[in-house]
């Protein structure tokens, strides 16, 4: 009797190299992000986080190795790279709203256009979702008119329209007032309470003791530890990973 196959990781890389020109940006990165788990990537500036979350969606090339969403490698162009993106919700410290067009067509353009949902549904989908992170009192206003923190559960809700199979955010609280972040954290922690898979950079570590299953920490291009938030937090066991922790902490 042979076995089933083991279910596909949700993300998978597999030695994947990257380079900036003479800068080797990713090395060998292996990595295996499974349905339903948050992972946290943490690392000082410049060691590849930001570089890594955009290579999964392809907002990067790789230059060599392999990356799969639930088993299928991704498309280079076109209209299955579309899709594939919409898999792939993305959230970036600069909120990325479209300034011009109110909070309701901000969420409700990607699920017209790309997915081809008619417009009332994409509205009622998108109520729901602003009604999901506090925004639901905002949907007629224009980004500017709405604070820092508000924006960035917009973009979160806008990711969320696309109903994505892993949502990537990257270090989305960093450009926010103190006061802010927790607003934004919030609405995260439940995205993670709900099943959500999740790969979180961030530097907020109540976030990452508190949501993360698992932390990877990144330097010069690679992964250099991977532990429970636990482990790694308590007993980190490189130097890199000692120093970054006793200048966040
Ligand atoms: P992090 O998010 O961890 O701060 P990044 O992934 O943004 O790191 O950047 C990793 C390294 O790659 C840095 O040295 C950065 O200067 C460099 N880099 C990032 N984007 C580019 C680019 N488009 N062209 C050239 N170098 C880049
Ligand atoms: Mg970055």
């Amino acid at each position: 009797m042979t076995n089933p196959a083991p279910a596909p990781a949700l993300v998978e890389l597999k030695a994947v190299n990257k380079h900036y020109s003479s800068l080797h940006v990713l090395q060998d990165i292996n990595l295996s992000v499974a349905k339903g788990e948050v992972l946290v990537v943490l690392g000082p500036s410049g060691s590849g986080k930001s570089t890594l979350c955009r290579t999964i969606n392809r907002l990067e090339t790789i230059d060599n190795g392999s990356i799969t969403i639930e088993g299928k490698e991704l498309p280079k162009e076109g209209r299955a790279l579309a899709n594939l993106r919409a898999d792939v919700g993305m959230v970036f410290q600069s909120f990325n709203l479209f300034a011009h067009k109110t909070i309701l067509e901000n969420v409700t353009l990607g699920p017209i256009k790309v997915k081809g949902m008619s417009k009332p549904d994409a509205e009622k989908l998108a109520f729901s979702l602003l009604e999901r992170v506090g925004v639901g009192h905002q949907s007629a206003k224009l980004p500017a008119q709405l604070s820092g923190g508000q924006q960035q559960r917009v973009a979160i809700a806008r990711a969320l329209a696309m109903k994505p199979k892993v949502m990537l955010f990257d270090e989305p609280t960093s450009a926010l007032d103190p006061e802010m972040i927790n607003e934004v954290l919030d609405v995260m922690v439940e995205l993670a309470k709900d099943g959500m898979t999740m790969v979180v950079v961030t530097h907020e570590m109540g976030f990452a003791r508190k949501a993360a299953d698992r932390v990877i920490f990144m330097a010069d291009g690679q992964i250099v530890e991977e532990a429970s938030p636990e482990e790694f937090f308590t007993n980190p066991q490189t130097d890199r990973a000692k120093d970054f922790l006793s200048k966040i902490l």
